[in-house]
């Protein structure tokens, strides 16, 4: 089976193409990503009218790339798989419409993927995980503590009430003068600072619910630098690195929570096979070293295996919508009509809607 993927929810325009063979062994024979970030950086985040215009400029082009890089024709490809939610709906239809497009004139099966769950099902492709396991996804757009029981069967354990995490570090670096965007500015300062100069609020730590919060970290970085100016470069160090902190710390206690629970939930099912249970980083985010390293300790003592994909997987593409597309094929999901419409708020898991914070 070989699949081309579409990505265009965000400001990433992507093409791949992916293919399983009949042993069940895969390989990504293209993977084609064209970063929208230069034309974001002057306005200190996406714009979406921009990124649409973009993604339609940019995908025709990324496509016969990804096929060519591949070495194949549409001919050879047994289906289309693009993005249909959730995102900027302008750069859902782009994507959306000319899968079908291509579906249409190509006489190949769709199937509309929801964003989410590319990034969940990475690990699959990358590390070979079996079910059940735990992913945080922290992105610019999401937090998420998400179980993946199986292909379709998500159950969103926890989620932002306010800021996603990515977001949180970028309103950050604008507070504090420093580039969009934002977190690898603010882990670079963080390496000369002092993480305990602030105390900064660790949100709904102590919580028995799973959701985070980081609105009020932010407002108490703003805060502090009112209180302070003018900053040194010293001050701006101390104040990434004690947000870090903060941040690491949060981390610590919700996921650790999380780990407690999924031990709760599966107490039989690895000690049965020898494997240990995982837990999946995806996001932007995971690019952080700091919070990587709490997430590696945390899983170390609770008994997990901690998997962080490469960071090229992690973050937006379209390998990780192929790949879905496939892993649907594979247990023999039925394609999506081409009458399917783009959402631009789409949680994985289907009683999602009544939590709060839903579409996050
Ligand atoms: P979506 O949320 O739809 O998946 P996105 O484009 O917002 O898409 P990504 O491209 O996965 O998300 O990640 C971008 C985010 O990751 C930004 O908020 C950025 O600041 C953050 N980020 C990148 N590198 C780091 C880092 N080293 N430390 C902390 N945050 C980082
Ligand atoms: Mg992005
Ligand atoms: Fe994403």
């Amino acid at each position: 089976l070989r699949i081309l993927g579409i990505e265009t929810s965000c400001d990433e325009t992507a093409a791949a193409v992916v293919e399983r063979d009949a042993e069940g062994h895969s390989n990504v024979l293209s993977d084609v990503v064209l970063s929208q970030l230069d034309e974001h950086s002057a306005y200190g985040g996406v714009v979406p009218e921009i990124a649409a215009r973009a993604h339609v400029e940019a995908l025709a082009e990324l496509i016969e790339e990804a096929l060519k890089r591949a070495n194949v024709s549409l001919d050879d490809v047994d289906a289309i798989a693009a993005t249909s939610g959730p995102g900027l709906i302008g750069g859902l239809l782009v994507g959306l419409m000319t899968g079908k497009a291509i579906a249409r004139a190509a006489g190949k099966p769709l199937y509309a993927i929801n964003h989410l769950e590319g990034h969940a099902l990475t690990a699959r492709l990358t590390d070979g995980l079996s079910f059940p396991y735990l992913m945080l996804l922290v992105s610019g757009g999401h937090t998420q503590l998400i179980l993946v029981r199986g292909v379709g069967q998500y159950e969103r354990w926890g989620t932002t009430i306010d800021d996603a995490l990515g977001e949180a570090f970028d309103k950050t670096a604008k507070l504090l003068g420093l580039p969009y965007p934002g977190g690898p500015a603010v882990e670079r300062m963080a390496q000369a600072g002092n993480p305990d100069r602030f105390d900064f609020p660790r949100p709904l730590v102590g919580e028995a619910r799973l959701d985070f919060s980081f609105s009020g970290l932010k407002t108490a970085v703003r805060q502090a630098a009112q209180d302070i100016a003018p900053l040194s470069d010293q001050d701006v160090a101390d104040i990434c690195a004690s947000f870090q902190k903060a941040v690491s710390r949060t981390l610590k206690d919700r996921i650790g929570r999380g780990l407690q629970r999924f031990k709760t939930e599966f107490p039989a099912t690895f000690p049965a096979t020898g494997e240990k249970p995982a837990l999946v980083v995806a996001g932007g985010v995971a690019a952080n070293l700091e919070l990587r390293g709490t997430l590696q300790a945390l899983c170390d003592k609770n008994g997990f295996r901690f998997v962080a994909p490469p960071l090229r997987l992690c973050t937006d593409n379209a390998v990780m919508i192929a790949w879905a597309g496939l892993e649907r094929m594979a247990t023999g999901a039925a394609p999506d009509a081409l009458d399917v419409q783009p959402r631009s708020r789409w949680p994985l898991d289907s009683n999602a809607e009544t939590l709060i914070g839903f579409g996050k």
